[in-house]
């Protein structure tokens, strides 16, 4: 689980980046609202926590730039704690608000409770058109049919599925099926994708992974 902390206070960065990294998550710290938006809609994050009142643009802005692209939770962690910013910060589609001074604990136990949240999807059978993906029993069917994948194959379907729409960079998809950032061989990710698509989409007529020509793919049903 990669959470993302936006926070130009140092020592409550430290803080809460050492609590949460013990508990097992891996933290990234941005200290400022333009890096937090640019990290939390290049990056893959679980979570982000984010203060309110930052250098450059202010945390009403920065979640505002990431709901345009994206739906990752956001816990607004603030010491404006009137009710006025709490419901501007839910209006806004924060999915919590937790006032500073706070106790870590409960900090921990909003961050279990949105990831867990989070994670009730990552259960369910997920469509597309004619496919459909079991995460449970890892029991992949186009038109009924079953296809059999390699682990590594089926990782990189899944990630797609889960980014139905959107553009999958050959980083982005380098980093999360990989987990590894390796810019200078991307070439591993259209090999693995070009053998997903032989399986998948080849023996179909509606194609469902679509190139972007130098940037990465799409995953959709759109025609081409
Ligand atoms: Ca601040």
């Amino acid at each position: 689980m990669r959470i993302l902390i936006v926070e130009d206070e140092p020592k409550t960065a430290a803080y809460v980046r050492k609590g949460l990294t013990e508990h097992g998550y891996v933290v990234d710290v941005a200290s400022d609202g333009l890096d937090g938006l640019h990290l939390a809609t290049t990056s893959d994050y679980d979570l982000v926590l984010l203060d309110v009142m930052l250098p450059g643009i202010d945390g009403w802005s920065v979640l505002q730039g990431v709901r345009r692209q994206r739906q990752t939770p956001v816990l607004f962690l603030s010491a404006r704690g009137q009710v006025d910013d709490r419901v501007k910060g839910l209006k806004l589609g924060a999915d919590d608000y937790l006032v500073k001074p706070f106790a870590f604990s409960e900090l921990l136990a909003r961050v279990q409770n949105i990831l867990r949240r989070g994670q009730v999807p990552r259960d369910q059978t997920m469509r597309v058109a004619d496919l459909e993906v079991d995460p449970v029993r890892r029991r992949v069917t186009r038109s009924g049919g079953r296809i059999d994948l390699t682990a590594k194959e089926y990782a990189l379907l899944d990630y797609f599925v889960r980014h139905v729409g959107e553009l999958c960079s050959r980083t982005l998809i380098a980093e999360n099926v990989w987990d590894m950032n390796f810019d200078s061989d991307t070439n591993v990710v259209d090999v693995a994708v070009r053998r997903l698509r032989a399986k998948i989409d080849d023996p179909y007529e509606a194609k469902l992974i679509h190139t972007v020509r130098g940037v990465g793919y799409v995953f959709d049903t759109r025609d081409e």
